[in-house]
């Protein structure tokens, strides 16, 4: 598909959206993220090669959140190999985000690492070798490698605002830890992981910072064919946390979502999508940004499982 239609597509999407009544609600757990105004929408899609297209407030900057978990999963993969498979599943869990329920009928291993359990786990080990300071520097280089933008940055202010309230995180990883698979203090790992989910990006740098998951070639090489494929199996089983079917059945294509309202999407071999709004639906996912997500690969045929 040229850019031409492309790009009618995507304004199509962005009128639908800025004319939508049901807008869903704005996480408000993290008091930072509770007054951000729920009528903006952006959608942005980026292809090996060409420039990125986007329409809406695709230059607003958001919390990325738990998308940042998919960047912390690749570092841990390159750093540790399969070995991180001994601390963390690959399975949905078809609980909320949060969920302490397997956890404990599943003695301190968590399902997968996208949920909060299994991404408190992925960012322990990645400070096996490292200091806070040296990981997340470590996060930041990936994602400005990936998004070619070296001004991402993290915002402090949500950083902190979740270390204050984050006491359902907290409780996880004590939990892990008496069950030995927390190798650091849970405050650190903690600290750490409060920061990754503050990374802020725009929606067309968010876009651009997932083309390293399209594979082939003209994009970032930051991970090897074999690693992309995997990630992206998990994007489809447990990116969407108990919502993560929905999503497979609606909008047929690998995603990771984030409570402050972004969704990246990957088209493999083709194009890495970011929407974002932040009004959440039922399950803790932009509720507009899943029904753009839904129109797209409903006008442009980008389902995996093939075109309506
Ligand atoms: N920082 C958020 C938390 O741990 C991330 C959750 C999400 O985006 O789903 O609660």
């Amino acid at each position: 598909m040229g850019t031409g239609p492309l790009q009618g597509i995507l304004d199509e999407i962005a009128a639908e959206a800025r004319d939508s009544l049901e807008r869903g609600k704005v996480a408000d757990y993290i008091p930072e993220l509770a007054c951000i105004d729920p009528d903006q929408f952006a959608i942005a899609i980026a292809r090996p090669g060409q420039p990125t297209l986007t329409a809406g407030d695709a230059g607003v900057a958001f919390s990325i959140q738990s998308v940042s978990k998919l960047f912390m999963l690749a570092l841990a993969l390159g750093r540790l190999g399969d070995r991180l498979w001994t601390r963390v599943g690959r399975e949905p869990s078809g609980q909320a985000f949060d969920s302490m329920l397997l956890l404990e009928l599943e003695k301190g291993r968590p399902r997968n690492p996208f949920i909060n359990a299994g991404a408190i786990v992925t960012t322990d080990a990645v400070l096996e070798g490292a200091s806070p300071r040296e990981a997340l520097g470590a996060l930041l280089r990936f994602i400005r490698a990936a998004a070619g933008d070296e001004a991402i940055h993290i915002n402090d202010r949500v950083a902190a605002s979740e270390t204050a309230t984050g006491h359902r995180n907290l409780a996880l990883a004590h939990y892990l830890r008496s069950h030995g698979n927390l190798s650091n203090p849970p405050e650190m790992t903690l600290g750490t992981y409060f920061h990754q989910c503050a990374v802020e990006l725009n929606c067309a740098q968010l876009a651009d910072a997932g083309r390293f998951l399209v594979g082939g070639p003209g994009v970032p090489r930051l991970v090897s064919q074999a690693r992309i494929r995997r990630i992206n199996a998990l994007m489809m089983t447990c990116g969407h946390y108990d919502g993560s079917g929905d999503y497979a059945f609606r909008v047929g294509l690998p995603g990771k979502s984030g409570v402050g309202g972004g969704i990246l999407s990957i088209v493999p071999g083709v194009a890495s999508v970011a929407v974002w709004s932040p009004g959440l639906n039922h399950y803790g996912n932009s509720k507009l940004g899943t029904e753009a997500m839904e129109r797209l690969t409903a006008r442009t045929g980008w389902s995996v499982f093939g075109p309506e």
